[in-house]
């Protein structure tokens, strides 16, 4: 006589009752298999869906009751310890070929191997499956369109920044880093038209060093470089950040000062011609003056005209001397 526990008692109550539940209910899948994987025993509603006889079924490998590759294969058998898997779906093939798909625990161990599970019907079950796979690959194609759209964006940012630069570079007197000749034709252009447009005043100076050629021949290319570099410093530095510094080429520069009377931009270019005239430059041992010719834009002038009258006022400056700024008067009745 098998000594009874408290935790025997359980059990075997429990599977009375499973076995209870597997005859009365159709949705109730129960097989057991002998330590070959052989069908030893299986409860009465397994049969009647699978359209079965019990001679057909008992002593027959459970494998060949699946239906071949599809669902989750038959965990492989332990002789040494009893193991549980998780719940699986397997599918078993009915005699009249459709495919009965039951969610199962799997029990292995050295007696066999216990199948105990409900059916879930064949729809449910496809579908199911197919919506766990088309999220899956929903969720894994959006991380990679999210990966690739910040990595786009990122290439953008860096494009844009370095597209920037080279804007700029492409405006810039590499000597001075003041607006090259290209940048200053785009911004008196832009500032012409919108005097034209606002009536606001726009005026400009040219700015030329004095007998520069001397200062290059006497001491020497790089230190005439060297002023002009000084002098381009000078400049971006003394004038208001919206109006333009730029180099015309050699010793002769432009400034575009924008809502500026030819008054106020006389007095702008006496105080540059002032800060020039102080600049020390290495190697340079004297001082450099400058001569400068200020001109107001008049309503419906082109840049051109504008320009020539500046340049006018800076011959009569060089004409009368030098190291002075010399005001251009407002264009003829001819132009
Ligand atoms: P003025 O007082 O009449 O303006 O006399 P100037 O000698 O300044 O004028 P000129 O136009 O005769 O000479 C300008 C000189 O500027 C001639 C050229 O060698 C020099 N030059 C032009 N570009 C550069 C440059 O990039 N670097 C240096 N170091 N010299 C330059
Ligand atoms: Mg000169
Ligand atoms: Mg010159």
């Amino acid at each position: 006589m098998t000594p009874s526990s408290p935790d025997g008692d359980r059990a075997e109550k429990g599977a009375r009752l499973l076995l209870a539940l597997a005859d009365a209910s159709p949705e109730v899948v129960l097989f057991a298999t002998d330590p070959d994987g052989r069908v030893a025993w299986h409860g009465a509603a397994a049969l009647r869906e699978l359209g079965l006889s019990p001679e057909a079924v008992l002593g027959r490998p459970l494998a060949e009751l699946l239906a071949e590759g599809q669902g989750d294969s038959l965990p492989p058998f332990r002789s040494d310890e009893a193991c549980r898997s998780g719940p699986r779906l397997l599918n078993l093939v009915a005699v009249d070929g459709s495919v009965v798909t039951v969610r199962a625990l799997l029990e292995s161990g050295p007696d066999g191997l216990l199948v105990a599970g409900a059916r879930l019907a064949a729809e449910e079950a496809r579908l199911g499956e197919e919506l766990l796979r088309l999220t899956n690959e929903l969720a894994t194609a959006n991380r990679e369109a999210v990966r690739r759209g910040r990595e786009l964006e990122r290439t953008l940012e860096r494009l844009r920044a370095a597209n920037e630069v080279i804007e700029k570079l492409a405006r810039t007197d590499p000597l001075t880093l003041l607006v090259n000749r290209r940048g200053l034709e785009e911004a008196i252009a832009h500032e012409r038209d919108r005097a034209e447009r606002t009536g606001e005043p726009l005026s400009v100076v040219a700015l030329d060093l004095d007998r520069f050629k001397r200062v290059n021949d006497t001491w020497g290319h790089a230190v005439g470089d060297r002023l002009l570099s000084a002098v381009g410093e000078a400049l971006r530095g003394g004038v208001r950040p919206y109006d333009v510094a730029a180099r015309m080429g050699g010793e002769e520069f432009l400034l575009v000062l924008p809502a500026t009377r030819r008054e106020r931009a006389a007095e702008v270019a006496e105080r540059l011609r002032a800060r020039v005239a102080e600049l020390v430059v290495e190697g340079l041992p004297e001082r450099v003056t400058s001569s400068a010719g200020v001109a107001e834009h008049a309503r419906g002038e082109t840049t051109e005209a504008l320009l020539e009258r500046a340049d006018a006022a800076l011959y009569e400056a060089k004409r009368l001397g030098r190291d002075r700024v010399v005001l251009a008067p407002p264009p003829g009745p001819a132009g």
